[in-house]
C-alpha cells in the first residue's frame, strides 16, 4: 500500500463531501419555492388590483368633473328661461333642460356604479393583503429554514476544508497537482478505484495487463480511458457499509 494513494483517497472522499455540500446550498429546496411562487402570484394580483382601482378611481374622478360642469350648464340655461318671450323657443329651452337632467342622471348612476365597483375592489385587496401578510410570514420562515440549514451546511464544510488541507500536506505536491488537475477536469474525481477491470470513474474496463500490474501496486497508474489516478480497490478499500457509501457518492459525483 502506497502512502500517498492512500492519502490521495482520503483528499478524494473529502473533496466528493465538499461537493456534495455545495450542491445542497444550491439547491432551493421544494417549500421554499413554493411559498415563493405564492408570494410572487400574490405580488402579481396586487398590483393588478391596485392598478384597476386607480383606473376607476380616475374614471370616477373624471365623471365627477364632467357632472360639475353639467350641473353648471343647467344652471344657467335655466335661468335664460326667464328671459325668453316666445313659446318655441321656450319649448326648445325646456327640451334641452330635460336633456341635461337626464344626461346627468345617466352620468351620476355611472359614478355610482363606480363607487360601488371601487369599494368592492378596495375589499378584494384588502382580502389579498391579509394573505400576503400569512405568505410573507411562511416565506421567511422558510427561508429562515433554509438559512440556517445553509449555515450548517458551511460550517460543516469549513471543517472539512481545514481537514483537507492537513491531508493535503503529507501528498507530494507534483502528485497532488495532478490529482488537482484531474479533479477540475473530470467532474470533481481525480483518483479512482479498479474493481473487477473496470476502473470506477468511467466504468470502462481497463486491459487485463494493466490490471495485473496494478495489484503489485508499486508505482502510480492512471486509467487509459478517463485518464484519472486509478488504484487497486481491494488493496484499499475494505468493504463495508462506510465504503459502500463512498462508492455511491463517487457514482452521484460522476454522473453529475
Ligand atoms: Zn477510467
Amino acid at each position: 500500500m502506497q502512502e500517498e494513494i492512500l492519502k490521495l483517497i482520503e483528499l478524494q472522499k473529502i473533496d466528493l463531501e465538499v461537493l456534495k455540500i455545495e450542491k445542497s446550498m444550491q439547491e432551493i429546496p421544494q417549500s421554499l419555492k413554493k411559498v415563493q411562487k405564492e408570494k410572487d402570484q400574490l405580488i402579481q394580483k396586487l398590483e393588478d388590483l391596485n392598478h384597476l382601482v386607480e383606473e376607476k378611481k380616475k374614471q370616477k374622478d373624471l365623471f365627477e368633473e364632467e357632472l360639475k360642469q353639467e350641473y353648471q350648464r343647467l344652471k344657467s340655461t335655466q335661468s335664460r328661461l326667464i328671459h325668453i318671450r316666445g313659446t318655441r323657443e321656450y319649448q326648445l329651452l325646456l327640451r334641452e333642460i330635460e336633456e341635461i337632467k337626464k344626461t346627468n342622471k345617466q352620468k351620476e348612476e355611472e359614478i355610482l356604479k363606480l363607487m360601488e365597483e371601487i369599494e368592492n375592489l378596495e375589499k378584494e385587496k384588502e382580502k389579498l393583503e391579509k394573505e400576503m401578510e400569512k405568505t410573507e410570514s411562511l416565506f421567511q420562515e422558510e427561508k429562515q429554514k433554509f438559512d440556517s440549514f445553509c449555515a450548517k451546511l458551511s460550517e460543516n464544510k469549513e471543517n472539512l476544508l481545514k481537514k483537507r488541507e492537513e491531508v493535503a500536506k503529507k501528498i507530494p505536491s507534483n502528485l497532488l497537482r495532478k490529482y488537482e488537475a484531474l479533479k477540475q477536469k473530470k467532474g470533481g474525481i481525480g483518483i479512482a478505484p479498479v474493481d473487477n477491470y473496470v476502473c470506477e470513474g468511467c466504468h470502462m474496463a481497463i486491459p487485463p495487463q494493466l490490471y495485473n500490474e496494478l495489484q503489485r501496486d508499486n508505482r502510480y497508474y492512471e486509467c487509459p480511458h478517463c485518464k484519472r489516478l486509478i488504484y487497486y480497490k481491494k488493496i484499499y478499500i475494505q468493504e463495508d457499509s462506510n465504503q459502500e457509501e463512498n462508492k455511491s457518492s463517487l457514482k452521484e459525483a460522476s454522473l453529475s
